[in-house]
């Protein structure tokens, strides 16, 4: 105790603390599969993507080990680090399709990214390789941009809709309730533009759940689809 009598000391322990806290451990409950929507991911945001994809389908943005009691969590894990030559061609090209950088597309940079901030907390289920192609599959079970598109939600500058709106089409054709994120433009205060759609599922990425409404789009502000 008398070592953090001094302020050197304190501060060493507490760098550390907070070290040890910004990582994760790999324990998780579920996982999160966010599926983002190009136009908002670089229309809606601080500055200009660099080099932007504004495809006009939904695409992956990642598989995300989560906790129930803090979603953002466990990350940055201490597994192996990201192998691209475990990104087999046939994987690859597949996931070019479902998995781009849609910000500035370096796709191989951005799978590195995920892999290494929240796949390693997940390697004892899903060695990466099984990671991405896990992942593509979840993305080919159920096309949201049709689903939506059925349901006459389409990208539109007049309209707007309800969390209901969205959540009910999505639901019926899953059996599942997703959880809807949206992206906030400081200019535009009374909308909001949908921005991911999360879909969750077990500790075992096979069994898809329900999810908890926890952060996501707001209930009283109308949801505009860009
Ligand atoms: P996370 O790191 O938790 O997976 O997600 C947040 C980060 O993902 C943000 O920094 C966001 O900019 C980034 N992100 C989302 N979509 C893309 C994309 O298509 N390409 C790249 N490079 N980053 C993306």
């Amino acid at each position: 105790m008398a070592m953090l009598k001094s302020p050197l000391a304190f501060l060493v322990l507490a760098f550390f603390l907070c070290f040890i806290m910004s990582t994760g451990d790999g324990t998780y409950d579920y996982f999160q599969f966010v599926q983002q929507w190009p136009p908002t991911t670089c229309g809606v945001r601080g500055k200009p993507c660099s080099k932007p994809r504004l495809l006009q389908n939904f695409t992956i943005h990642g598989l995300w080990p989560s906790n129930y009691s803090n979603p953002t969590m466990p990350s940055n894990c201490n597994g192996s680090k990201f192998e691209a030559r475990k990104v087999y061609p046939q994987l690859r090209s597949d996931l070019k399709i479902s998995w781009p950088d849609v910000e500035s597309g370096n796709d191989t940079k951005f799978w590195e990214g995920e892999w290494n901030k929240h796949g390693t907390c997940s390697e004892q289920i899903l060695n990466q390789m099984q990671y991405f192609e896990r992942s593509h599959a979840m993305w080919t079970s159920y096309n949201i941009t049709k689903i939506l598109k059925n349901a006459s939600i389409v990208p539109s500058a007049k309209q707007k809709w309800k969390y209901s709106d969205i959540l009910s089409p999505i639901k019926t054709a899953t059996g599942r309730t997703p959880l809807l994120r949206c992206r906030t433009d400081p200019a535009l205060r009374n909308v909001q533009f949908l921005h991911e759609v999360v879909f969750c599922y077990g500790y075992n990425a096979l069994k898809q759940i329900d999810c908890n409404r926890t952060a996501g789009c707001k209930n009283q502000v109308d949801i505009v689809f860009k």
